[in-house]
């Protein structure tokens, strides 16, 4: 009551009328009054709209159903799923908590964009069908009422996977099993080969494959903008802030071949707020690890790994920051518009980059050459030694190329066997994993968020039976054997 007569009285009473009727000051005069009347006001209202000490709309809420810590694209498509799939509609609520509101290092948006179907294990046939089928229809999934539709920049071209004499046999067998998963692939000789792409020189390859459709790239950024438009638009939260710890319960158990095991959930996750030591508690019932190429750091917060080697407790999350380097080259004799995205027997990889004779590409470096993680400058000798030799030699109009510019950005590495990790942690019963692509999970991300819905709204996996992407695989010793990793 007392705010509101103030208020009006600022209008009406003696302050008000100062201001609508000053004729002639200065306006260093008139800001002057205003500020001094704001100050008398502050004063006897501390507790005034435009006291910044009240806003607290930059803290994260006091409880969530599910926390998911990381914004990027498998982190909200995550989110996207638990909303589209939960039943009520509204019955769950959802925080993702992102500390980098730039996205600066995010593996995502410093990606090259690309989309294949060639895989040599089925399941990842199958994701990259289901997200090839999202992204090509991005606007049933993603449109926002009001807002414009959402162009992705797709750009439709096949990967093009050269095989050496030793490789040929391996990519045989994992174009069957792309064929038997309902991709279109197709088998060329050197000679068909060099028909269709004459600026190829075959020196060295037995075999190549060729994706006939459902293949290409698109730009990142789009995607992760148009994800987080539609979860707002779905209820979704957000809070810019780090998350630090967790608080857990534990229970001791003994499993059935007698290993004693300790049982944990988490009850609490808490976020340091962005630029200050203030932190603040989110109780929760799920935590989802979405923190890409840092989910090894998270899941060390949460007690994994924290155990007697050889034990189940003693298993880490094996994914950690690889430093992956991409340059950007302008050769005007190079292929034209129908170049695709080409894989070098020896790892390095090239795509068109618009339509302006502009190709980016890159390779991945040995165990023994891994650059040092601690930051993302670009080494410019790796290319001169690394990657064009073989560019070169595999495409001789590339002796010419001039590069423009370069990144790194970070690969979230499964140093285990280089392929995702979905679903539950055994032990920390209420920690997801949607973590640890390597170099491939911006593509997966669309089927991989639904995959980590089922799970937590269902309990099993509904779709895509990635049963061998379980966190157990770490213990058991069971590796994903995907040949085609880049
Ligand atoms: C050079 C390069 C090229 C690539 N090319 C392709 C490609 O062609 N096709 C493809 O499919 N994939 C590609 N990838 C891989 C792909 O980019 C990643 O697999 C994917 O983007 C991972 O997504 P993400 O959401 O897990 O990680 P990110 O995009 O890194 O998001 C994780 C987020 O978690 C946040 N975070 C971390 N810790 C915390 C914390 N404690 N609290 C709060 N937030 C936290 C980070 O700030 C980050 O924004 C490439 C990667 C690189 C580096």
């Amino acid at each position: 009551m007392l705010r509101r007569t103030l208020l009006l009285g600022l209008c009406r009473g003696p302050l008000g009328r100062g201001l609508g009727t000053h004729r002639g000051g200065s306006i260093l005069d008139r800001d002057g009054k205003m500020s001094e009347i704001k100050k008398k006001i502050q004063s006897i209202l501390p507790g005034g709209d435009w006291n910044p000490l009240y806003d607290t709309s930059y803290l994260p809420p006091e409880s969530s159903d599910v926390v998911i810590v990381g914004g990027g694209v498998l982190g909200l498509s995550v989110a996207y799923w638990l909303k589209k799939l939960e039943k009520p509609r509204g019955a769950i609520r959802v925080l993702v908590v992102e500390r980098d509101h730039t996205y600066s290092r995010a593996s995502t948006v410093l990606s090259v964009g690309g989309i294949r179907q060639q895989f040599s294990v089925p399941e990842n046939v199958q994701l990259s069908l289901f997200s090839i089928d999202f992204l090509r229809n991005i606007n049933e999934y993603l449109a926002v009422a009001d807002d414009p539709p959402l162009d992705i920049q797709f750009n439709p071209s096949g990967y093009l996977l050269l095989a050496s004499e030793k490789g040929a046999a391996i990519m045989e067998n994992n174009v069957k099993v792309q064929r038997q998963e309902g991709a279109k692939v197709c088998l060329m000789s050197p000679e068909q080969l060099r028909n269709k792409f004459p600026w190829i020189n075959t020196e060295g390859v037995a075999l190549a494959s060729y994706g006939m459709e459902h293949e290409g790239w698109f730009d990142p950024w789009c995607l992760l903008q148009g994800l987080r438009r539609k979860v707002q638009s779905m209820g979704v939260l957000f809070c810019r802030g780090e998350v630090t710890r967790f608080v857990s319960s534990s229970n001791l158990m003994k499993t059935a071949s007698g290993e004693e095991v300790n049982l944990k959930r988490i009850h609490e996750v808490h976020v340091k707020i962005d630029q200050s030591l203030e932190y603040q508690p989110v109780e929760c019932a799920i935590v989802v690890n979405a923190a890409g190429a840092w989910s090894g750091q998270v899941a060390e917060l949460a007690g994994i790994g924290n155990g007697p080697p050889g034990t189940l407790q003693g298993t880490k999350l094996p994914v950690e920051l690889r430093k992956r380097y991409v340059y950007l080259w302008h050769c005007p004799q190079g292929p034209g518009l129908e170049t695709p995205f080409v894989i070098d027997p020896s790892g390095t990889y090239f795509r068109r980059e618009g339509l302006g004779h502009n190709y980016l590409g890159g390779c991945s470096p040995t165990e023994e050459e891994e650059p040092d993680p601690g930051n993302l400058e670009v080494d410019h000798d790796f290319f001169q030694d690394r990657v064009w030799p073989p560019l070169a030699q595999r495409v001789p109009a590339f002796e010419t190329l001039k590069v423009r510019s370069a990144w790194a950005g970070y690969y979230d590495y499964n140093t285990f066997d280089q392929n995702g990790v979905v679903g539950p942690h055994p032990l920390v019963i209420n920690m997801y994993f949607a973590t640890g692509f390597s170099g491939h999970g911006l593509q997966q991300a669309p089927a991989v968020g639904r995959a980590v819905a089922e799970m937590v709204l269902e309990g099993h996996f509904q779709t895509i039976n990635l049963s061998s992407f379980l966190f157990s695989r770490f213990y058991s010793g069971e590796k994903v054997q995907e040949h085609n990793i880049i």
